[in-house]
């Protein structure tokens, strides 16, 4: 509809925004990396540790850039109706490896006759590597990850579930807000991300967890008429 297009348009003008400011920050960051680094080779004793803490600050300044930099992209808005069961098949191709290596086991589970989404295909690609590299990220351990594609009338419902680690009841609602993120490696964007892009489509992404069993996320989206 108009209205959704609109509301992707916007989402994408944020985004292009957020990422034009990201890469001009990033030359003066890469200057301040260099000349940490040059300093370090002179420094000694606490001064030496100091530039270590600078470089480590430095480096989490460009993940968040990185993570920013991702949301411009692609910068051409395609809205088209989309079976949603290729782009489930694409993104955990994608995934297979990391999955893999973290004795990740995913399962795919398609309903009958689904019915396709107005939506732009590389956007939602975008919810579903964050959504699913956040499941393989609380399996340390590894874990089974299900993907479930079913539908009923007028929607599509994707879930993605994990058996890891959980979010105490506390933190749940934290999830979204920006640079929430229980990670030393993580930005606190991938979720915020999805979601704004999960309502630019008109639907709805909820979150359902028990500390210990896992997590499940589920994604509703308008199908196509
Ligand atoms: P990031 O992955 O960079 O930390 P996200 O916005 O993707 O940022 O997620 C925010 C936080 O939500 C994560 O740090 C984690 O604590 C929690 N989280 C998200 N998905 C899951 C999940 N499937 N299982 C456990 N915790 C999760
Ligand atoms: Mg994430």
């Amino acid at each position: 509809t108009d209205e959704a297009m609109m509301k992707i348009e916007k989402l994408s003008a944020v985004g292009q925004l957020a990422a034009g400011i990201a890469h001009e920050v990033r030359n003066p960051l890469t200057a301040l990396k260099g000349f940490t680094q040059i300093l370090h080779a002179t420094a000694m004793g606490d001064q030496r540790r100091y530039c270590d803490i600078m470089r480590g600050e430095l480096d989490r300044i460009e993940m968040i850039l990185n993570e920013l930099l991702l949301l411009a992209k692609p910068h051409v808005i395609n809205i088209q109706p989309t079976n949603m069961k290729y782009i489930l098949e694409e993104v955990t191709t994608l995934l297979y490896a990391q999955a893999a290596l973290n004795n990740v086991v995913m399962k795919t589970e398609i309903g009958n006759k689904i019915p396709l989404v107005a939506c732009d295909a590389n956007q939602l690609k975008q919810v579903l590597i964050n959504v699913m590299q956040n499941a393989i990220e609380a399996m340390p351990h590894g874990g089974d990850m299900v993907l479930k594609l079913t539908a009923d009338e007028g929607n599509v419902h994707l879930a993605c579930i994990d058996n890891g680690q959980g979010i105490p009841a506390d933190r749940l609602n934290q999830l979204g807000k920006p640079f929430f993120s229980t990670k030393s490696k993580g930005t606190g964007l991938g979720f915020m991300i999805s979601r704004k892009i999960i309502e630019a489509h008109g639907g709805d992404i909820q979150v359902a967890s028990e500390v210990g069993k896992g997590t499940t996320v589920r994604i509703v989206l308008p199908a196509h008429t």
